[in-house]
């Protein structure tokens, strides 16, 4: 709202550590334009809740190098809060769908602007007005319709079983189990991801675990679509599983996707499900000695750190332990690592965007991360996070990378050092 000129008072003298001011500072008291700004869109935006953050910037400028969307085109909350101060809308604005919720500008910011609550809160009042990205849309529908974001179908949740090469115990007929490993969606329906659930699925067979999967009983734990402003089907879907996981006896959940790790660690609490929840990197790691890892694979790779696997739920070490582990693997960090790990592109609903996104940045943030990985002469580029083997996928052939970078899931190379 505007301020009050009359609320200002011009002394006619002033005094300051017993100097007087001259007339001429003196008048620097007067009501100057930059006091008469409209703050409208600013508290559009503060005034809702969990989005108050967003008054909080002073224009350190900190998150602007950070923010991966900044590296490749215009972005990050200190330009979002500048933008505001100037009257644009974020409600109905494209700045709206460009955040990654990556956490780097949380990470660095000194007033705690916390993007990761502001996001899903303004973007659920444009989701209530209709105001979507027509891509992202389509994956909310589908996943209403289907369970699962693709739009593919339910009965064929746990078809890649099939191509295990090994017996894939499912819950409704073990009832209890130690762990139950919930999948997901891209691991049980992309290609690339269905190939990494059978080599975790070869894994856990020879680890001789105690778990089993809920196949089409499973629905997708729609924590993305949560932080890209679809809260109300998020709740509906987490009241579904969790009604599902009650049906069954197990000491934790093995995830596969890191943001489902996010979304039934963190969120499904709220909702009356409460779980060990573990990603298959830190269940995997401390059990390495039993896989008898012998075969040499004489490669060096690069990490990525997946956003929601490290900087929301701060988990480095597991992968980099097992990466180390492997025979004949040499680990060539990235610039961009750990804590300061670059991001994909494909969090908080950047999966469902990428048509949106290319009239908004110069290329792709897998492209970005390609090129770098490339850089550091690494062979493979492993990674952790189901989003993120197609997404670099398809960046080493844009890129023209084709045949100097494989990306490979991290379970595919224990598979491949098993022999
Ligand atoms: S780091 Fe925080 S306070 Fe500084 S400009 Fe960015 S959002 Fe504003
Ligand atoms: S969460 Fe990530 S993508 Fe979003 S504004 Fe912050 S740094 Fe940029």
């Amino acid at each position: 709202m505007p301020i009050d000129k009359n609320q200002i008072i011009e002394k006619e003298k002033a005094v300051v550590d017993g100097i007087e001011l001259t007339a001429d500072w003196n008048r620097m008291f007067e009501q100057r334009v930059i006091f008469d700004y409209d703050t409208s869109a600013l508290d559009k935006v503060t005034d809702v809740a969990n989005a108050e953050s967003m008054g909080w910037c002073y224009q350190c400028g900190n998150c602007v190098p950070v923010c991966p969307v900044d590296n490749v085109g215009e972005y990050g909350p200190r330009k979002i809060f500048r933008s505001l101060q100037l009257g644009v809308d974020l409600f109905t604005s494209d700045e709206l769908w460009k955040c990654t919720s990556c956490a780097q500008c949380l990470r660095v910011c000194p007033k705690e602007v916390d993007m990761i609550k502001i996001m899903p809160a303004i973007r659920e009042e444009a989701v209530l007005e209709g105001d979507v990205p027509e891509e992202l849309q389509e994956a909310f529908t589908n996943t209403f319709e289907y369970g699962n974001p693709m739009g593919e179908s339910q009965r064929k949740r746990a078809d890649w079983v099939q191509n295990a090469g090994v017996e894939v115990p499912v819950m409704k007929d073990k009832k209890a189990a130690d762990l139950l490993w919930f999948v997901e969606c891209y691991p049980a329906y992309h290609n690339r991801g269905k190939e990494a659930s059978v080599a975790l699925a070869k894994i856990l067979d020879k680890l001789q675990a105690d778990y089993g999967i809920l196949g089409t009983e499973e629905k997708c734990s729609c924590d993305s679509q949560r932080i890209a402003g679809e809260v109300g089907l998020f709740e509906e879907f987490a009241e579904e599983n969790i009604k599902t996981f009650s049906k069954y006896k197990f000491n934790k959940i093995l995830v596969t996707d890191p943001h489902a790790l996010n979304g039934l660690r963190k969120e499904y609490p709220k909702y009356g499900g409460d779980y060990d929840v573990v990603h298959y990197t830190t269940y995997l790691a401390p059990l390495l000695d039993k896989l008898n890892l012998t075969r040499s694979l004489d490669i060096k790779v690069t990490f990525h750190d997946p956003c929601y696997l490290g900087r929301h739920n701060g988990e480095y070490a597991a992968p980099r332990n097992i990466i180390n582990a492997l025979p004949g693997v040499e680990l060539i960090e990235m610039g961009r690592c750990k804590e300061q790990s670059y991001c994909c592109g494909g969090g908080g609903g950047g999966m469902w965007l990428d048509g949106f996104m290319a009239d908004h940045v110069t290329e792709r943030l897998s492209e970005n991360r390609v090129k770098e990985a490339v850089e550091t002469g690494a062979d493979v580029l492993v990674v952790c996070c189901p989003y993120e083997v197609s997404r670099f996928e398809d960046a080493v052939k844009s890129t023209g990378n084709e045949g100097k970078l494989l990306v490979k899931d991290i379970a595919e190379l224990i598979v491949e050092a098993m022999g």
